[in-house]
């Protein structure tokens, strides 16, 4: 079987690295280099934590691809298991993180609450005037630079074809398949994967699959390089839109996001801007969770545009309406920790015809249903 994966972000590198281990025939197509859509812009964490429970089967497979990247991909791709901590303010926050502990447990997720005295014991400087934390050690984070060309040539090695600097222009339904026009001449294929990110919805638009997709960039920084001092990723429960988040990278330096809300994109061209009117509120926001980074001077801002789907859920799945035709786009800025499950899910459904992580929700016809 050929199949023409459409879009070379984390889930179309992924899923032509898995295809390509199935022995099946890939080409990845991407209009830019591979990696450098919302993949490259993300924060790179890698949480489970606060998510839609019956999406935690497929984060859990996720995170076991993810440890074994380094063996699985023969790169190091930074990924780290640091633990992710999670600062609470307030009474509320603390009874949706302990309603969330309770209800993941059965999910397979253990989340452990500390006081707030074994907060400020065991991690010196985070949040002083937190009421408590909620601790997941078995999270952590990656490197969003290093993951997509690292699943790229670990899929060219497997024999995929990768052509960058390539446009999907139309594609149309054959006899046999899909023929795809691109920029550089025709493709075809019997099947087609749609990870075009948050172009994703226009190419299943072209098939009566309209999804309500909004192109967003979440807003994002980096501080100077500081003596490495914080472990976990670290962010915060919360009802409102103080939803902050950081993490030291090894080099040293605090990249941070998250506490001030995201920009709209338009999709041609695609380029999410950083808005420098939300940087005060989002540094008042770093400093409740530290402190002791007053002083620091903040070296970068940037944004990526990715696409969020009206209830916050990814598309997964086939197509509802074309045969051999598979989605799995709009991660709704959360795709980064899903990503490799994405791919590895993505490959046994297309290879097998089945899954066993559960996609029902996931479904492109969900929003036809709702309406
Ligand atoms: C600023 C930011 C921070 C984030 N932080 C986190 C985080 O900490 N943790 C987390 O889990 N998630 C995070 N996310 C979300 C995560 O990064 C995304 O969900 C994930 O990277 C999406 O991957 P993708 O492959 O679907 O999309 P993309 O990486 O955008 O890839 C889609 C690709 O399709 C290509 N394409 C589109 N149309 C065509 C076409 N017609 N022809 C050829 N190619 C095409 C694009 O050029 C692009 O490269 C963040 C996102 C952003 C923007």
């Amino acid at each position: 079987m050929d199949v023409i994966v459409i879009g070379g972000g984390l889930m179309g590198t992924s899923a032509a690295f898995f295809l390509a281990r199935r022995g099946l025939r890939v080409t990845l197509v991407e209009r830019n280099r591979v990696g450098t859509g919302a993949t490259v812009a993300s924060f790179g964490n890698i949480r489970r934590s606060g998510r839609y429970l019956p999406q935690l089967p497929l984060a859990h497979r996720s995170l076991a691809i993810w440890r074994e990247a380094e063996k699985l991909l023969r790169r190091d791709v930074e990924f780290r298991k640091t633990g992710h901590i999670r600062l609470i303010f307030d009474a509320d926050s603390r009874a949706d993180m302990r309603k969330f502990a309770t209800d993941a447990r059965p999910w397979g997720l253990e989340l452990e609450e500390l006081t707030a005295r074994e907060l400020h014991a065991r991690f010196p400087g985070l949040g002083p005037t937190a009421i408590g934390a909620s601790w997941s050690p078995e999270d952590g984070c990656g490197n969003p630079r290093l993951i997509c060309p690292a699943f790229a040539a670990a899929a060219a090695g497997l024999g995929a074809e990768i052509l960058e600097d390539t446009e999907v222009l139309e594609i149309t339904p054959t006899a046999a398949g899909f023929r795809l026009d691109t920029s550089r001449g025709p493709l075809a294929a019997g099947v087609v994967l749609n990870t075009a990110g948050a172009w994703g919805a226009r190419i299943a638009a072209r098939f009566g699959e309209e999804v309500p997709l909004t192109p967003k960039g979440p807003q994002m920084g980096v501080t100077e390089p500081l003596p490495h001092r914080i472990l976990p990723v670290v962010g915060v429960w919360t009802r409102d839109a103080s939803d902050g988040y950081f993490r030291q990278v090894e080099r040293g330096n605090i990249v941070f996001g998250g506490g001030a809300g995201r920009v709209d994109v338009d999709l041609d061209p695609g380029h999410a801007k950083y808005d420098p009117a939300r940087l005060p509120v989002q540094l008042r926001g770093l400093l409740r969770m530290l402190p002791a980074l007053a002083d620091v001077s903040v070296i970068r801002t940037w944004s990526g545009c990715e696409g969020y789907m009206r209830d916050m859920l990814p598309v997964m799945g086939p197509s509802g309406t074309t045969p051999g035709l598979f989605h799995a786009f709009g991660f709704c800025g959360h795709g980064f920790q899903l990503g490799p499950g994405v791919g590895d899910v993505m490959a046994e459904l297309i290879a097998t015809g089945a899954t066993e992580t559960p996609l029902q929700d996931f479904r492109i016809d969900r929003f036809r249903a709702a309406a």
